[in-house]
């Protein structure tokens, strides 16, 4: 059940949100769904856009007052070359297909999550009666990734006659700004030009340069007509083209072969390179990709779906949102995942911590190898983060830029930007948890030790002993409503772990059979006596308590601020970043997302219980939610604290968040984090599933209107099934050797083949 996604909608604000949600990729080509032939609307605003992941130009940062260590310049995800456009035309007359509410006799847009392509039907009539049945039919490969292929079908109903096809690829493009929004891109749209174009065989090719960071893209087309059509290819300055025309008696396709390229990836010799690329595909039919790409995805879905039985919806949520992530994930090392994925150009096309802490977990628990290549992209930017911390006034240790897509920092607003520092201690979390559910200890002595040791080094000159205890000032948390403080709690949590961890590694990796500690040791001039005193710093760690609450403050004075009067602000002043100056809101107790509470998710052994459910009773009541990385969190907790139908509420919003536009600026783009977040909040949250030093642990509960639910696992090389029924929890290890792991706190031993069943502890 619920493998598609139907959009019917083509009001405008209907066809804006589609065009992120029917948007197609595969970690380094995405498409927005946009139509091939325009919108009927001329004042529609539609965002057309096509992006490969990290491929950017640098803009200078404006300033009115630029301090030290500001940086000058940030990246930005560049629109590349369009090459969605084919316009069709019937008749002497030439009339153009477009829709509009008159010419539609039937249709819909579908999006095959299990087949990995999007599809329009349309039974259209001009305005002189001519009808006809179209096909598109579109895909961007996961197995060529260079390649995006539009397939068009074209039967007439009750006419023949002429028709003409009319397909470009326009490298004259702009990217999308709003100036009255801090999550889009206020200005600098155009960041291409054109640096050639022309026809070299069967092909159109366009090929485009950025202006400063000096990146080429090209697009390489080729048409494969079905069916006895004339066509003429011309190129102009800007653009390829080419017309077909045909007698239309019968059903006519066309299929239109984009391969892209850049020079990040392909180096040099674009044109030829995309055109060596069409040649490898050339005894290729749509039909063949379309079985391919099935195939790669029946292979993500046995280790990726989850089942939520008798609940349409939510079930739609979920798979919808586990395939966006699929599509979005970098996984050649250059990138990563952006905060909207490749569906759009909200926040520039940065990442930020919403990898490490959000969508991660799901990739290291599902498909750890993607996991992996997130890891590698941090790393590849350790330097750039050594140099920002020297920068920033550190002696040594790296900082990791709060947004970026090539390892510098990209914010321009401190507060809530490079304040952030927690984000090293997230990116050396995700190190961590990888270790702890690989277990490879090559990988740890080749990256994941660095990154530890690099940042814990960063906390060793952020922090100071101040009676005893060691603290952190001047830092912002996850609560971009609050900031610059002394001792976030989330700050200073993951700062001790980053530390202890980064002394617990140095202590596997001197037991190991491996011998490259030493040598890493002293490249990084890293002793034992630093060692014990990242352990000490550790158990040192200010963890902000107030024993009156019995709560953990968010910071050193976040409880002696006033209480943000919710009671009289208006539904229509939220989000409130749009309606209030920061400094309003940083002199309240108001959070814009889930602080304490994420670092009690994160590290839950830090804390009692009762100090958990506390503080969430407290931070509940003055969350707005106003970020979509905050429901998730809070449904994860809800569930921890036993609260279950808050769990299930908070679920609620964070399942349909992009399909139903809850936060109104989907068409920007998918909200990534939010999507890993409907993943983590059934896996950890519902399931109650953790991942620890002592291995993998479960402790499951179903929401009430829930019949059954069931994801699947890989760890340590295993994959098990997990299915949680109202009575009963089931475990069959599906892949892999015997391998034991906790339930309800018990060790349960599962083996190949044999199904473990117990009773679920309400
Ligand atoms: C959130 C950040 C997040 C960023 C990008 C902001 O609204 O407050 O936590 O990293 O969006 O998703």
């Amino acid at each position: 059940m619920s493998w598609s996604i139907s959009g019917h909608g083509l009001s405008a604000d209907a066809l804006l949100n589609l065009e992120s949600i029917f948007a197609l990729g595969n970690g380094y080509l995405g498409v927005r769904g946009n139509f091939e032939e325009g919108y009927a609307n001329p004042d529609l605003q539609s965002i057309r856009g096509t992006y490969l992941n990290a491929f950017h130009d640098v803009i200078r940062i404006p300033y009115g007052e630029k301090l030290f260590a500001f940086p000058d310049n940030q990246q930005k995800l560049v629109n590349v070359i369009d090459a969605q456009d084919v316009r069709i035309y019937i008749g002497e007359e030439e009339e153009l297909v477009t829709l509009t509410e008159e010419s539609i006799l039937g249709y819909e847009r579908i999006l095959h999550l299990d087949k990995g392509y999007s599809e329009r039907r349309v039974h259209w009539k001009s305005s002189t009666g001519k009808e006809l049945k179209l096909r598109f039919r579109r895909l961007v490969s996961f197995t060529h990734k260079e390649l995006f292929a539009i397939d068009i079908y074209i039967e007439p109903v009750n006419f023949t006659g002429r028709i003409k096809v009319v397909s470009r690829v326009n490298g004259e493009v702009s990217n999308y700004s709003n100036p009255n929004d801090p999550r889009v891109a206020a200005g600098h749209s155009k960041l291409l030009s054109v640096a050639g174009c022309g026809v070299q065989e069967e092909f159109l090719y366009v090929e485009d340069k950025t202006s400063v960071s000096a990146l080429h893209t090209c697009c390489v087309t080729r048409h494969q007509w079905d069916g006895n059509w004339q066509t003429e290819a011309h190129a102009s300055a800007a653009e390829g083209t080419v017309t077909a025309t045909a007698e239309l008696r019968g059903p006519l396709n066309l299929t239109k072969w984009n391969i892209y390229t850049d020079t990040l990836r392909h180096e040099e010799h674009l044109v030829e390179k995309g055109i060596g690329l069409h040649k490898a595909l050339q005894g290729m039919s749509m039909d063949d990709l379309l079985t391919e790409q099935q195939a790669y995805l029946q292979d993500f879905w046995k280790r990726s779906d989850v089942v939520i039985e008798n609940d349409q919806l939510l079930q739609e949520g979920i798979r919808f949102n586990l395939y966006q992530l699929l599509q979005s994930a970098g996984r050649d090392g250059h990138s990563n995942i952006s905060a909207k994925g490749l569906s759009g150009e909200g926040y520039e096309g940065h990442y930020f911590w919403d990898t490490e802490i959000y969508m991660l977990p799901v990739f290291l628990m599902t498909s750890p190898e993607r996991a992996r290549q997130l890891l590698l992209y941090r790393y590849s930017k350790l330097e750039q983060a050594r140099n920002r911390a020297k920068e920033m006034g550190h002696a040594r240790g790296a900082l990791f830029p709060w947004r970026t897509i090539a390892g510098t920092e990209c914010s321009s607003f401190f507060p809530s930007g490079t304040a952030q520092y927690h984000i090293s201690a997230d990116v050396a979390y995700s190190y961590i948890q990888y270790y702890l559910a690989e277990e490879d200890q090559e990988f740890l002595l080749d990256y994941g030790a660095e990154v530890l040791f690099e940042t814990a080094r960063l906390w060793m000159e952020i922090g100071h002993y101040h009676e005893g205890k060691f603290h952190i000032d001047e830092v912002t948390g996850p609560d971009e409503y609050t900031c610059l403080v002394n001792n976030n709690y989330y700050t200073n949590v993951m700062a001790k772990y980053n530390l202890k961890w980064a002394a617990r590694s140095y202590e596997v990796l001197q037991h190991s059979q491996n011998n490259g500690l030493q040598e890493l040791c002293s490249r990084l001039g890293v002793t034992p006596e630093e060692v014990n005193r990242w352990q000490q710093a550790a158990e040192a760690m200010l963890l902000p308590y107030d024993s009156e609450l019995g709560i953990n403050p968010q910071d050193d004075t976040f409880l002696r601020k006033a209480v943000w009067d919710f009671e009289n602000t208006p539904r229509d002043r939220y989000p409130l970043l749009l309606h209030y100056h920061p400094l309003t809101l940083y002199r309240y107790q108001v959070c814009k997302q889930a602080d304490t509470l994420l670092a009690h998710f994160l590290l839950e052994d830090e804390q009692t219980e009762e100090t958990i459910r506390r503080s969430y009773d407290y931070y509940e009541a003055i969350t707005t939610h106003d970020s979509s990385l905050s429901s998730c969190i809070f449904s994860i907790m809800a569930s921890k604290v036993g609260y279950h139908d808050k769990a299930y509420e908070y679920f609620i919003e964070t399942a349909r968040l992009d399909l139903d536009n809850t936060h109104g600026n989907t068409k920007d783009g998918l909200h990534m984090a939010n999507m890993g977040g409907t993943w983590m909040a059934i896996v950890f949250g519902f399931a109650g599933m953790r991942l620890k030093e002592s291995g993998l642990s479960l402790s499951p509960a179903i929401p009430d209107g829930w019949t059954k639910y069931a994801f699947r696992l890989t760890f340590r090389g295993r994959l098990i099934a997990v299915t949680i029924g109202r009575t009963d929890v089931e475990l069959e290890l599906l892949e892999g050797g015997a391998l034991t792991l906790t339930l309800y706190g018990q060790p349960v031993e599962l083996s190949p083949g044999a199904t473990v069943r117990q009773t679920l502890i309400p």
